[in-house]
């Protein structure tokens, strides 16, 4: 059956009319309720907007120490460069003749040292070749010291020139020079020690005219240690000198 108008009491089921009742409920405090939520969401946009500031101050914090941290990294890597650069040139002021760009004597004792050993265990030949620029004084007392160093620099490059990769040639002191050639026979080194003395003879070296160079050859032998090779080296170089400069001696 259908509701009939004007009736004073409805006829419409129980649920309905509650239903009905709770909407007028929440119709009279709907001012109270918007105020209500109206005060809560400006708290919570607040709260927000405080959160938000806070993480942009930490963001630019953040940033800030990172750029930092980068700026301290480049210095170390800097510092690292530089460190290792003069590593390396400690290296090479410690193993090298600063004059020729050779190696040094120290270096040279500690690659005999090292070659020796090797030959006593494999056999294979092992030569030196001492030389000693002739008259090389007389350089001096004419054109001057700087004269004279422009003279040693001009026969180390002439003497690397010559050089093989693995042949060591040092400057081992004053105008004297020394090789060290592995795997090579007296006679071979004779060969090179003679191409070295023609080479410095036929060398132009200006204002001062012609020069030569004495050399000694000798070969490692059974029992020899560094010392006797060098004292026999130096020995050849002696018999070079005694016999008229600018020649090769070999003492066996
Ligand atoms: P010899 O033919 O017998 O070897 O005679 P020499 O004049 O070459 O030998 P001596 O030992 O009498 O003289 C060597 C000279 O080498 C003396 C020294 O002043 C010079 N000398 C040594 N080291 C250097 C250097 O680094 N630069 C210059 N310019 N001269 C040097
Ligand atoms: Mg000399
Ligand atoms: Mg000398």
């Amino acid at each position: 059956r259908w509701p009939v108008a004007n009736t004073t009491r409805s006829v419409w089921p129980r649920s309905v009319r509650k239903l009905s009742a709770a909407a007028a409920a929440a119709q009279a405090f709907q001012p109270f309720g918007l105020l209500l939520a109206g005060g809560a969401s400006t708290i919570a946009i607040r709260r927000r907007d405080q959160a938000s500031h806070a993480l942009q101050l930490a963001h630019t914090e953040l940033q800030g120490a990172h750029d930092q941290l980068d700026q301290q990294r480049q210095q170390l890597e800097q510092s690292e460069a530089s460190l290792s650069k003069a590593l390396v040139q400690a290296e090479q002021t410690a193993s090298h003749d600063e004059l020729t760009g050779l190696w040094n004597r120290r270096s040279f004792n500690q690659r005999l040292a090292q070659a020796v050993a090797r030959t006593k265990r494999t056999g294979q030949p092992l030569s030196l070749i001492m030389l000693d620029l002739d008259h090389f004084k007389r350089i001096n007392d004419t054109f001057g010291h700087q004269a004279g160093d422009a003279v040693l620099q001009t026969f180390s490059a002439l003497l690397s020139d010559r050089s093989r990769a693995n042949d060591f040639g040092a400057r081992w002191g004053g105008e004297e020079f020394i090789m060290l050639l592995e795997d090579t026979t007296a006679s071979q080194a004779e060969v090179l020690a003679q191409h070295l003395c023609m080479a410095v003879a036929e060398h132009d070296f200006a204002r001062i005219g012609t020069l030569t160079v004495s050399a000694g050859v000798t070969q490692y032998k059974d029992d020899d240690d560094d010392q006797s090779l060098l004292v026999r080296v130096d020995n050849a170089l002696y018999l070079s000198k005694l016999n008229g400069r600018n020649r090769v001696s070999v003492v066996a």
